[in-house]
């Protein structure tokens, strides 16, 4: 169960402005609030995202995210063609064109290494922003001896703290 703690007050429509990064995601989704639209059906996807389309498939669009995690080399984001946030809901054939589309990334960018993931469902579970189905991929830098890395940050879900 949710935290009892947790109060929806930020959460509107299909944006959830906890989890919002930066301050060109807080105005851009303030603007489609007003819209009342889901940022990232397809038609208000070609209307609001400011990065092009990279690839479109019968199920998803391939495109870059607005805002990439610090320290990323690529930030993939593919947004699956109809309105969901939960994986039961998606195709087969879906989840098949999502492989190859992933597979193409990792060429196209000649991706050594990378990671890919997405948050499902309820937003106060995993950190998400947009209630609507995308997969995120992600490269960052190769760890080697020359300077110093850190790791990358992904927030995926919460914990408690306890004291
Ligand atoms: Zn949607």
């Amino acid at each position: 169960m949710a935290s009892k703690k947790y109060t929806e007050k930020e959460k509107k429509g299909y944006l959830d402005f906890n989890h919002a990064r930066t301050l060109e995601q807080i105005e851009l989704m303030k603007k489609i609030m007003e819209d009342g639209v889901c940022p990232f059906c397809p038609e208000y996807l070609l209307k609001y995202h400011p990065k092009p389309i990279l690839k479109e498939g019968k199920w998803w669009y391939v495109s870059e995210n607005m805002s990439p995690y610090e320290g990323t080399r690529v930030h993939l984001m593919f947004f699956y063609k109809k309105h969901t946030n939960l994986t039961s809901e998606i195709d087969p054939e879906a989840a098949k064109e999502l492989f190859d589309l992933i597979g193409w990334a990792e060429k196209e960018y000649e991706m050594e290494g990378g990671s890919f993931f997405v948050r499902f469902g309820k937003s106060e579970y995993t950190g998400g922003s947009v209630d609507h189905y995308h997969v995120q991929m992600l490269v960052g830098d190769a760890k080697g001896t020359d300077v110093e890395h850190d790791k990358l940050k992904v927030k995926l879900g919460y914990k408690k703290l306890t004291k």
